[in-house]
């Protein structure tokens, strides 16, 4: 069966897997070496290993599997999230526009004020769940645009096949952060973007307890290159227990995200239900301002959410202290549920509300997350 037959759960377990060479282990192998044996001539092996900041065997596993799950061509992990988008940033030539979505990760918002700026880029931010405005914003300066749908935290969704027709038609390049949906919700490359960002180490780690990032690309082009040589030269290439781990992660992803996303929908339809909350911002109610977007565009609405107290910050502290079985701590997309005060940890200029708790909603039954979340709410 090729993998364009397969279903996505067949997918996410078969990808990039084959019993290993010497052993027929099952599972895959680690290989630690730094280094591999070449001719005296420099002549590589047959495997085309080198050394291991340029590539190594379970980062090649890993990025075979990835381009098979998103639809992509080629793949390329990194030590974290932002070791990817700031390679990608890196890959970009000349001078021009790069046009970001207004609600995106606070650290690529960052990276892009910090770096591209002054590398001659004019970094616009327009609210990225409004196609308009991108229609109004991109010109032929632009060359890159930025969209993260689901976006963080206040899970606007931006729609990706338009924005494709509309990079296309300006020649910018179309990158979209994949994290929050996963490719279990999503397939932004099938979809028309040229490149797709994930933080694996977070639905696709699974786990809380390993980083990386990945870039996967719709085509073998210069841009590729161009990012491949600068993984090499500044060494963010991932390690290979980091590349083993995150493997193992996505082999389950596909039965965490139906969990995760089935967990995540009754937990937002009760808070919608609590007179205490102003908003409760998850796509997959039909209140949300991109819900049919977001139905079209994924297969499910993630496990993701936010909400926001009427009764305002301190609201929203009180009940992020009395919540038990959620633990307050950044980071999502592992099995345990969390939950964070978004404005406590953007430090001296806080973007988000003041009063928006978000939620990573994790593996427990729906039932006892619900109920800590009423006694929470109840004690304010
Ligand atoms: C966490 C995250 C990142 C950054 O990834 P790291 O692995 O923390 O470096 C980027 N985008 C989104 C949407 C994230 O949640």
């Amino acid at each position: 069966m090729s993998n364009d037959q397969m279903k996505f759960s067949t997918l996410v377990v078969h990808a990039g897997s084959a019993p290993q060479p010497h052993t027929a282990g099952v599972a895959d192998s680690i290989h630690l070496s730094t280094t591999f044996v070449h001719g005296a001539d420099g002549r590589r092996a047959p495997a085309g290993l080198e050394y291991q900041r340029e590539a190594h065997p379970n980062a090649l596993a890993l990025e075979l599997a990835l381009s098979s799950v998103e639809g992509g061509i080629e793949s390329l992990c990194f030590a974290s999230g932002m070791a990817a988008i700031s390679a990608l940033m890196h890959g970009l030539e000349g001078h021009g526009e790069v046009l970001i979505g207004s609600d995106v990760y606070q650290g690529t918002r960052t990276l892009a004020r910090e770096y591209l700026q002054p590398a001659g880029f004019n970094v616009r931010e327009v609210d990225h769940a409004d196609l308009d405005a991108f229609e109004r914003a991109i010109g032929p300066l632009t060359r890159l645009v930025w969209l993260e749908t689901p976006s963080n935290p206040l899970l606007a969704v931006g729609d990706i096949a338009r924005t494709a027709l509309l990079c296309k038609a300006h020649s910018a390049i179309l990158a979209v952060d994949n994290t929050f949906a996963s490719p279990a919700l999503q397939n932004p490359l099938r979809l028309g973007a040229d490149v797709v960002m994930h933080s694996t180490t977070k639905y696709l780690g699974g786990h809380s307890d390993v980083m990386g990032g990945a870039l996967v690309f719709a085509q073998r082009g210069a841009l590729f290159e161009r990012v491949a040589h600068f993984r090499h030269l500044h060494g963010a290439l991932l390690p290979p227990f980091s590349a083993w781990l995150t493997l193992r992660g996505l082999r389950t992803l596909s039965v965490r995200m139906d969990r995760h996303a089935s967990n995540a929908l009754r937990v937002a339809e009760y808070l919608a239900g609590r007179g205490e909350i102003e908003r409760v911002n998850y796509p997959g109610l039909a209140t949300h301002r991109n819900h049919e977007l977001a139905a079209r565009q994924m297969r499910a609405f993630g496990g993701m959410l936010s909400m926001q107290m009427k009764g305002g910050r301190d609201a929203a502290l009180k009940v992020a202290e009395r919540l038990r079985l959620f633990t307050n701590a950044t980071s999502l997309g592992g099995v345990e549920s969390l939950v964070e005060h978004r404005a406590s940890v953007e430090g001296a200029h806080p973007v988000t509300a003041d009063n928006l708790l978000r939620l990573s909603i994790g593996l427990e039954d729906a039932d006892d997350l619900i109920a800590d979340l009423a006694q929470a709410l109840d004690g304010i």
